[in-house]
């Protein structure tokens, strides 16, 4: 799956009329139920067993972003999974990708391409692969910094309450604020490695930084192939590690979805594979995705601006003085690393 892959309609989805759900590839549901017995109720043992009831309280009671900090300070949250996407690194200054008029494609013109698109595509690399590369130059490490919210994910990690960060971002802003890359499912991929088209041979990306900076097309030192940072083009597979959210999801005691449109699939519909009882925190400029049609009623929204979201539950959680300690101190780390 690419970048494009599918999108998901947002329309006003199931009407939620407290009904079950149909039994998939069944027409009647109510030739289930077994004769003579009672209607299935859990026990509460059963109930714990399923992991309902467990971190975020058994009412039907709807949280709010103080019970979610609350939630986390007293570890009863502690597996926490994050999803973001290009609203994390809009306040660093990265174009986002899909916003019409401010987005990248828009300011593609200047790269004399025959449509927006084509700068992921394969095809059109292998003939011209200097736009691709010009982006390249802009998105290496060094040019933007990361921001409140990669540092607020950095000490998510730090205290040891982060499953896994999946982003959608190829800015490697992630890395650069210091989330070790094993805690990361960079799904549509990173410039941090690089492979040889020709004979697949892998690279670190930073072998070819000359080359980029220097407006060279890099090729292979075995065999001169073209080399491609690992950034998924279009029809292209996701990374291999994309694979983890098959254990990560179920694991997760709790979900933050962060300045995404949630609108490329197959990272979409992540969002609904955490466990029901699970809390998911939406922190976004607008509604978006399951939180919009398809609601649970440990949701949690927190609409506006990305970085004010973050700054209101890094206060709830205490953490406010931390975190900017961590930003001074990497901050003067990058100054000399990228002076
Ligand atoms: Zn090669």
């Amino acid at each position: 799956m690419g970048l494009r892959s599918h999108r998901v309609t947002l329309s006003p989805g199931p009407a939620r009329t407290g009904r079950a759900a149909p039994i998939p590839g069944c027409a009647s549901p109510c030739s289930h139920r077994i004769p003579w017995t009672r209607p299935l109720s859990l026990s509460v043992a059963a109930a714990a067993v399923l992991g309902l009831g467990h971190c975020g309280g058994d009412g039907r009671k709807q949280l709010s972003l103080r019970d979610v900090a609350e939630l986390m300070r007293s570890r009863e949250c502690e597996r926490v999974v994050v999803m973001a996407g290009a609203g994390i690194s809009t306040p660093s200054g990265i174009p986002d990708f899909r916003s019409p008029g401010s987005g990248l494609y828009s300011n593609l013109q200047q790269y004399n391409i025959p449509y927006p698109e084509a700068i992921f595509e394969l095809a059109y690399f292998f003939i011209n692969p200097k736009p691709f590369f010009t982006l390249a130059k802009e998105l290496y490490p060094g040019n933007y910094r990361p921001n409140y919210t990669h540092y607020f994910l950095r000490l998510l990690h730090d205290k040891g309450l982060l499953l896994r960060l999946y982003t959608q971002n190829i800015d490697g802003l992630e890395r650069v604020a210091g989330i070790p890359p094993d805690k990361l499912v960079e799904a549509h991929g990173t410039f941090a490695t690089a492979s040889c088209t020709v004979c697949r041979r892998n690279f670190p990306g930073e072998d070819f930084r000359g080359d980029v900076m220097e407006d060279r097309v890099p090729r292979c030192p075995v065999c001169t192939g073209l080399i491609k940072p690992d950034i998924v083009f279009f029809g292209e597979e996701l990374p291999q590690r994309f694979l983890l959210h098959v254990v990560d999801f179920p694991m997760a005691d709790l979900l933050f979805v962060i300045g995404t449109s949630l609108e490329v699939e197959p990272f979409a519909s992540l969002a609904g594979a955490v466990r029901s009882s699970v809390p998911r925190v939406l922190i976004n400029r607008d509604l978006v995705g399951p939180f919009a049609w398809q609601q649970r009623h440990k949701d949690v929204a927190q609409l506006g601006d990305v970085v004010q979201g973050v700054q209101a539950l890094v206060e709830l959680l205490g953490w406010s003085q931390e975190l900017q300690e961590l930003i001074h101190k990497e901050k003067a780390k990058l100054d000399t690393r990228f002076k």
